[in-house]
């Protein structure tokens, strides 16, 4: 059994803003420790659970976070970007199920740390087939494409919620609760380690035992939009071919996700 462990860093362990997920900030140094721990105790959990092979997957900005000194002897890691799947790079060969480590909300959701889909300067909604959706659900779908299920999330009580709004009764590990943006009562790594050990425990088991949770799939053609911070933007955005624009927002028709996903990540590079 082979698992993925795609991990992100705004629903790591304590962090709360954006200082302490930016690499140019001293405080950074701390939470890529702690990121690389959350990492850990999800793959000593998989382990313990029975996986055979563990990969981890670094997805947070240039995907140079993940303390590869300090991680787990027994995992591989996929790091640095532009890698052709992003967060969820790896996930082509072959896994029978993935965990999101560090997960964040999508744009506009109430008490949810740092909630953004993909870029806060750039992105003021994204939608598939007229439904929002966060890094959450756009991973996920990528990840059914190849046939995989999302098996466990953590992160915040908000990104917990919207993981099982798209995957059902996934595996969750909340490991601080938002009463704002940027304000959450967080609990402490030793008590989020375990959390975190125990859900990916769950989750492998229960994949092991053929409960296999249902994988996420939006129905083609793919009608992706984007709705741009500013008009600016989506007058970049528009000249990448075959989209069609309405004020700030962009449209582009996809027969499936990888199609989408691509197009996604070429109209926000246009509108940097
Ligand atoms: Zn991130």
């Amino acid at each position: 059994m082979k698992i993925l462990i795609a991990a992100d860093m705004e629903g790591v362990t304590g962090v709360v803003c954006w200082d302490h997920v930016a690499p140019s900030h001293p405080e950074y140094v701390r939470f890529r420790k702690l990121m690389t721990e959350d990492v850990n105790a999800a793959i000593r959990g998989a382990f313990d659970a029975g996986a055979q092979e563990v990969l981890v997957s670094d997805g947070h900005s240039s995907g140079r976070n993940i303390l590869i000194e300090a991680l787990d002897s027994r995992a591989r890691l996929r790091c640095g970007s532009p890698s052709p799947l992003s967060m969820v790079s790896g996930v082509e060969t072959g896994i029978d199920g993935v965990a999101f480590i560090g997960y964040h909300a999508r744009i506009g959701t109430e008490n949810a740390i740092l909630e953004h889909t993909w870029s806060d300067e750039r992105v003021a909604d994204l939608r598939i087939n007229g439904q929002s959706v966060g890094e959450t659900a756009l991973n996920a779908a990528i990840c059914g494409h190849f046939g995989t299920p999302v098996i466990m999330i953590s992160g915040d009580q908000a990104v917990c919620a919207e993981a099982r709004e798209f995957l059902g009764d996934i595996e969750t590990a909340v490991v601080k609760i938002a009463t704002g943006r940027m304000s959450a009562e967080c609990s402490p790594p030793e008590v989020t380690g375990q959390r975190i050990h125990d859900a990916a425990f769950r989750a492998v088991t229960r994949l092991r035992e053929a409960q296999v949770p249902p994988l996420l799939h939006f129905a083609p053609p793919l009608t992706m939009e984007i709705d741009f911070v500013q008009s600016e933007m989506a007058d970049k955005a528009s000249q990448l071919p075959g989209t069609s624009r309405e004020g700030r927002t962009i449209r582009y028709v996809a027969e499936d996700i990888l199609t989408l996903f691509q197009a996604f990540r070429s109209a926000l590079a246009l509108a940097r």
